[in-house]
C-alpha cells in the first residue's frame, strides 16, 4: 500500500470512527411514539422458542444494539427479549428495557484483545475487564449472555484455550453475567491465522467440549452442507442456534426493480425471509438487521408464520439471485489467493453497504483491510473453489469501487 494511501485511509478511520456509533441509529427521521405503536400493532406479539437447553424462550426473531431505535421501541412492545451486541447501546439502553430489566436477555460482545479478529488473542484479562466497562457504561447490572464474538481460529483452540472462559466465571461470581455463548466466523485458509478452520468443524468441536451453551453464525437461504448438517446436529444435541447475516442480498434485491417485478405479489424479500428462518429451518432463532420502521414491519410480521406458496417460490427466486450475485461467506477460496486477499471480509462489507444500509461501516471497516479488492490480480486460481462460481475478480472490482475512500 502507497504512504499516500495509508494516510488518506487512517484520515479517514479518525474522522469516521468517532461518528459511526450514532451515524447508525440516527440516518433517518425519528418515527413519533404513535408510528411506533401502529407498527406494533401491525406485527402483534412475536412466538418464543427454547433457545437450546438453555433453559430460556426467545423470541424466534431476536434484536441487536445495533439497530435503529425506532425499530428497537417497536421490537420491545412486540415482546423481543434477546438483544444481541446490547453492549453497543453504551449509555442509551432504551429505558423500557432498564424498568424492565429481567425480562430482557441481553449479550455482551467481547472480541479478541490486542488486535482483530484474526490476530488478537485470547485473554482472560482483557475480557474481564471490557465486560466490567460495558456494565458500567449500560448500567444494565449484567448481561445475561457474554458472548465470545468472532470465534475459535480452529478447533484445538477451543481444547486448549480457556481464557475466555476464566474471565465468564469470574464475572458469574460477581453475577455479572449469566450465560456463555459465541459468534463464529470462518477461518479456513486463511492466510493470517494459523491453523484456522471453517465454522461448522469449530462448532462440532464447541458442542463436544460442553462449555458453551448456544451459538452465531453465518446462515441464510440457499445454504448448503456442511452448516446445514451442523444445524440440524445442533438441534438434536439442545444446543442453542441463532443465525445472523440472514439476509443474502436481500436488500440490494429490493431495489432491484426486475427482480421485483417477477416476485410473486403479496410477498417482499424480508418478510419470506422471515417466514423462512423461523419455520422452514431448525434454528432456534435469527437476527435480522432492521433500519428503519417500515422493515421492521415488513420483516417481523413474517415471524413464526408459515411459508405461503408465494414466499417459498420467493426464496426460490431469492437463492438464485444470490447464488448469482451475493458471496455466501464460506471462505472456500481464501487458501488459494496467491495475493492473501480476504475475499469473504470483502464481500461481507460489499453486504453491509448493499443490504443493510450501513456504506459508513463498511467502507470504515474496508479501510482497515491490509490488502483490498485492487489487489487482485485476476489470476483465476481462486475460481474453481466458489461453490457459487462466483467471478470474483468482478466482485472485488465493483467491490472496490463502492467501498474505497480515496486513491
Ligand atoms: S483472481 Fe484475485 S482473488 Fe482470485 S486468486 Fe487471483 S488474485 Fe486472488
Ligand atoms: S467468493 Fe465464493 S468461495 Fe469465496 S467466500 Fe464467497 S462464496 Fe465462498
Amino acid at each position: 500500500m502507497s504512504v499516500e494511501k495509508s494516510i488518506h485511509r487512517r484520515e479517514f478511520l479518525v474522522t469516521t470512527a468517532g461518528v459511526l456509533a450514532s451515524t447508525v441509529t440516527s440516518a433517518c427521521r425519528a418515527a413519533t411514539a404513535e408510528e411506533i405503536e401502529q407498527a406494533a400493532a401491525k406485527v402483534g406479539k412475536l412466538p418464543r422458542r427454547k433457545l437450546g437447553n438453555t433453559g430460556r424462550d426467545v423470541t424466534v426473531l431476536v434484536g441487536a444494539g445495533t439497530w435503529n431505535s425506532d425499530g428497537i421501541e417497536a421490537a420491545i412492545r412486540c415482546g423481543v427479549n434477546y438483544w444481541h451486541k446490547a453492549d453497543e447501546w453504551g449509555g442509551r439502553v432504551p429505558p423500557a428495557i432498564l424498568k424492565n430489566r429481567e425480562a430482557h436477555y441481553c449479550q455482551v460482545c467481547v472480541d479478541r484483545a490486542y488486535g482483530n479478529h484474526e490476530t488478537g488473542r485470547i485473554d482472560e484479562e482483557a475480557h474481564y475487564q471490557f465486560v466490567k466497562k460495558a456494565l458500567a457504561k449500560t448500567g444494565l447490572r449484567y448481561f445475561d449472555d457474554m458472548q465470545f464474538h468472532f470465534g475459535f481460529h480452529n478447533a484445538a483452540e477451543v481444547k486448549n484455550e480457556h481464557g475466555f472462559l476464566r474471565a465468564f466465571e469470574r464475572l458469574k461470581k460477581e453475577g455479572l453475567v449469566r450465560h456463555l455463548c459465541l459468534s463464529q466466523h470462518h477461518y479456513g485458509g486463511n492466510s493470517r491465522v494459523e491453523s484456522g478452520q471453517n465454522a461448522a468443524e469449530i462448532l462440532t468441536a464447541v458442542i463436544d467440549d460442553g462449555v458453551f451453551e448456544h451459538a452465531q453464525f453465518w446462515y441464510s437461504y440457499g445454504e448448503t452442507d456442511p452448516m446445514q448438517q451442523w444445524v440440524n446436529m445442533a438441534r438434536r444435541k439442545g444446543f442453542g442456534t441463532i443465525a445472523m447475516k440472514t439476509m443474502r442480498g436481500a436488500g440490494r434485491m429490493k431495489a432491484d426493480r426486475e427482480f421485483m417485478k417477477n416476485l410473486p405479489s403479496g410477498t417482499t424479500p424480508h418478510h419470506a425471509l422471515a417466514r423462512w428462518l423461523t419455520t422452514a429451518t431448525e434454528l432456534d432463532a435469527a437476527v435480522v438487521e432492521i433500519n428503519n420502521l417500515d422493515q421492521f414491519v415488513d420483516t417481523f410480521s413474517g415471524a413464526g408464520k408459515p411459508l405461503r406458496t408465494m414466499d417459498s417460490r420467493g426464496i426460490e427466486q431469492m437463492a438464485a439471485y444470490a447464488n448469482r450475485e451475493v458471496c455466501r461467506l464460506c471462505n472456500e477460496c481464501a487458501s488459494h489467493c496467491p495475493q492473501g486477499i480476504s475475499v469473504a471480509d470483502i464481500l461481507r462489507y460489499e453486504r453491509y453497504a448493499q443490504d443493510y444500509g450501513e456504506g459508513l461501516r463498511a467502507r470504515v471497516l474496508y479501510a482497515m483491510l491490509d490488502r483490498q479488492g485492487d489487489s487482485c490480480i485476476a489470476c483465476g486460481d481462486c475460481l474453481p473453489h466458489c461453490p457459487q462460481e462466483l467471478d470474483i475478480p468482478r466482485k472485488l472490482a465493483e467491490s472496490h469501487r463502492l467501498l474505497v475512500t480515496r486513491g
